[in-house]
């Protein structure tokens, strides 16, 4: 394992993070009888994080009874082994706030959160609420002074502007954000946390970032003889992320992402031409159709969310990512802020998007061949 310095924090934290999302059960739903052994496996899964040199947890309020399993593994495998970082969802008041940070470190059982995430600063009203006199960051700042918080971070899923206004304000030493190399829009926002020497946790670059972890043919074609997930990964590396989250749900899944610490986390020089490669068939086979997926277009009246759409078309057109395409289109009017925007039926053809787009795409007509493409049933975002 490789470690990097998160921040300003101090803290040396490994470059793959455990995000314990997906050790997860439904009390509720799941036979007491049956408890015993999903907990053994939410222990194992991180005992294999740990052996494999992972200091990194991340969890959240809103994770189901993530905490709590990973208290679970705290009290066996020893709580000074990792860096703990929870979140409480950004927009809840300054008493919501205090009683989640409360609950967080009950659930986990320990005394001390090493990293507070507000969660979910996707707009500038979240931000700005979260920020007022009976707002999440509030809370968080006492939790601090009283030694319940080392360090306050946030979450996002927004794009450049709110995430820069975020860090902006002076207050966080760490996000956690979506940037991968099949979405880089947040590039921008990565240059100023590395200026601001802000830790970078980069969430969901194996699943969000197109279900790399089973990738088409024609996606491996395109990467051979290398695995598209680790070339990704150390393409991220080397823009200066501290850490990728590795949503593991048992012991195996950390094993396709372990290609990514070859050669120091860096990418060969055959390894840069296998994603040189991956751009050029990307403008091979879409030709001028290809979306630079540069938001010049956007807002849209109707909402529709243009290069998001045309991202997913991107992809499809490209490498066959159909089930990728599906399970994010279908997301579209269903994820609030956490994935806004409406699909392409909403498109009035008012043709207001496309004199803004210097690619000249005729952007009604390629949305509404992708809403064809990809109209399933509606999909739901698993956590907040
Ligand atoms: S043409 Fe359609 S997609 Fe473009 S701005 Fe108008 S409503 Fe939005
Ligand atoms: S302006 Fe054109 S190239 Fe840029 S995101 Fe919109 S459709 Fe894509």
């Amino acid at each position: 394992m490789l470690y990097r310095p998160y921040g300003k924090t101090g803290i040396e934290m490994s470059i793959f993070t455990f995000g314990a999302m997906r050790i997860t059960f439904n009390e509720s739903k799941t036979l007491r009888a049956d408890w015993s052994d999903k907990e053994a496996n939410a222990v194992a899964t991180i005992k294999r994080a740990l052996e494999l040199g992972i200091n990194h947890i991340d969890t959240a309020r809103g994770y189901d009874n993530s905490e709590r399993l990973v208290g679970v593994a705290m009290r066996e495998l020893g709580r000074e082994k990792f860096i703990l970082t929870t979140k409480a969802m950004a927009d809840l008041s300054y008493d919501e706030t205090s009683k989640s940070i409360e609950e967080s470190l009950r659930q986990m059982g320990i005394d001390r959160i090493d990293i507070l995430d507000l969660h979910g600063i996707n707009t500038f009203d979240t931000l700005k609420n979260s920020l007022g006199k009976n707002g999440s960051l509030r809370a968080a700042i006492e939790a601090q002074k009283k030694g319940l918080v080392s360090h306050i971070g946030f979450s996002s899923h927004a794009g450049p502007d709110v995430i820069i206004a975020g860090m902006e304000t002076g207050y966080f030493s760490a996000i956690s954000i979506l940037y991968w190399w099949t979405n880089q829009r947040n590039s921008a926002a990565i240059q100023k946390a590395r200026d601001m020497d802000i830790g970078i946790l980069i969430l969901s670059a194996a699943e969000k970032g197109g279900l790399l972890f089973k990738p088409t043919d024609s996606l491996l074609k395109a990467c051979a003889p290398f695995s598209p997930l680790a070339l990704t990964h150390k393409w991220l590396f080397e823009r200066g992320v501290t850490t990728i989250a590795i949503g593991a749900s048992n012991p195996g899944e950390f094993d396709a992402h372990l290609p990514a610490l070859q050669n120091n986390a860096t990418l060969t020089t055959e390894e840069s031409l296998a994603l040189e490669s991956w751009t050029n068939k990307e403008i091979e086979k879409l030709g001028k159709d290809r979306c630079a997926i540069c938001y010049k277009c956007m807002p849209c009246p109707e909402g529709v969310n243009i290069p998001e759409i045309l991202r997913l078309r991107n992809l499809c057109q490209t490498f066959d990512m159909i089930e990728f395409g599906i399970m994010r289109y279908n997301l579209l009017e269903h994820a609030d802020d956490w994935f806004p925007g409406n699909k392409a039926d909403k498109c009035t053809r008012c043709g207001k998007c496309e004199p803004l787009c210097p690619s000249g795409l005729g952007i009604p007509d390629l949305i509404s061949q992708t809403h064809s493409l990809l109209l399933s049933q509606p999909k739901s975002r698993l956590w907040k």
